[in-house]
């Protein structure tokens, strides 16, 4: 069937068919607005990302299903960023008209499954036709107790830094989809990230972190944001980056710097945070209990500006600082 046959409402009907009757929602998909129960005393938060095709993806390399869970994975990311529980979720497409039915099918599909999996429903959206590539908007709502939630502006001098994960995977892999390459395990993380929430609650939780934010630009360009908030510099060793022993062996064939995809590539939607150095043996116990790894790469100084270090005590020179539309 073809989107013209079936409309903008039966269109609608086709994604809220599948979504079933989820707690605290009191009015889902079909009124002018829904209406959820937020849990007493908490905050809400709010945090929207758009996907534009040709910007962040590329039809070529993915299928819907997959793009379907990424479009919720990068909201999801930003909520395990503050801390906080991810809650609900609106969804808004603007559809070109020769778009299959069972794209949109797969796709809601693909955005459903990776919302039960994080407890998240689907309470409303909106749905246009697009004159150009295919545009998705997801908005995310959490919430978390007031004084949990994390702000990227509380790093304090003398705080180590830490990232969860390997850093450089997405996008080795996005340059071994350009190269034609289809598998492996830095091209399944870049379709298909999965974001740190069960790790991110813990923290905030256990009042870890002064501050976190998640790679979404690149740790560089990430790093930089939580400085900036928090008026402070940092020194990082660049011997202590996490890399997976994937990245290891493939990067030579990509780029002479081992450093330049850990450091300025994008998305791999990891969490970096600060600490004080007393809450190193809490993080470590985390890590094994959540499974996610955690690795100190550095820490809060005084000194503004951020400083790289090589295993041998030189210092590195970055290249470029991380993605940043608009430029380059
Ligand atoms: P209105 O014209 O009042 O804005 P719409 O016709 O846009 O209403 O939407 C009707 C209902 O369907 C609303 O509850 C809206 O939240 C929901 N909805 C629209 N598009 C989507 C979508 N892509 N995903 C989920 N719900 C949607
Ligand atoms: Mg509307």
């Amino acid at each position: 069937m073809k989107l013209q046959e079936l409309g903008e409402f039966g269109l609608i009907g086709r994604i809220a068919g599948r979504v079933s009757p989820q707690k605290g929602v009191r009015i889902g998909i079909g009124d002018d607005a829904a209406a959820v129960e937020p849990t007493a005393g908490f905050v809400s938060l709010f945090t929207t990302d758009m996907l534009v095709e040709g910007v962040h993806f590329d039809l070529a390399f993915t299928d819907p299903r997959t793009l379907g869970r990424k479009a919720l994975s990068v909201n999801l990311s930003d909520i395990a960023a503050m801390g906080a529980i991810p809650r609900f979720f609106l969804l808004s497409l603007a559809i070109p008209k020769e778009l299959p039915v069972e794209f949109v099918d797969d796709f809601s599909l693909g955005l459903l499954e990776r919302g039960a999996e994080f407890g998240v429903s689907l309470i409303g959206g909106d749905t246009t036709a697009a004159k150009g590539g295919l545009v998705i908007s997801v908005t995310v709502i959490g919430e978390q107790s007031p004084g949990l939630v994390v702000a990227r502006s509380g790093a304090r001098p003398g705080d180590r830094v830490w990232v969860s994960g390997t850093l450089g995977d997405s996008s080795l892999g996005l340059e071994q989809l350009q190269r034609g390459e289809r598998d492996g395990p830095a091209v399944a993380k870049h379709l298909d990230p999965l974001p740190r929430v069960a790790a991110g609650l813990k923290l905030a939780a256990a009042s870890i972190p002064t501050a976190m934010i998640d790679i979404s630009d690149g740790l560089l360009a990430d790093l930089g944001h939580i400085l900036e908030l928090s008026s402070t510099g940092a020194r990082l060793s660049l011997a202590e980056l996490p890399l997976s022993g994937h990245f290891r062996e493939k990067q030579p064939a990509f780029t002479e710097d081992l450093f330049f995809f850990p450091l300025s590539g994008g998305e791999d939607y990891e969490l970096l945070f600060t600490a004080p150095p007393e809450k190193s043996a809490a993080i470590e116990a985390l890590q094994r209990e959540t499974g996610t790894p955690m690795t100190a790469i550095g820490e809060i100084t005084d000194a503004q500006g951020l400083s790289l270090f090589l295993a041998d005590g030189s210092e590195y020179r970055a290249g470029r600082r991380g993605y940043n539309h608009f430029v380059g």
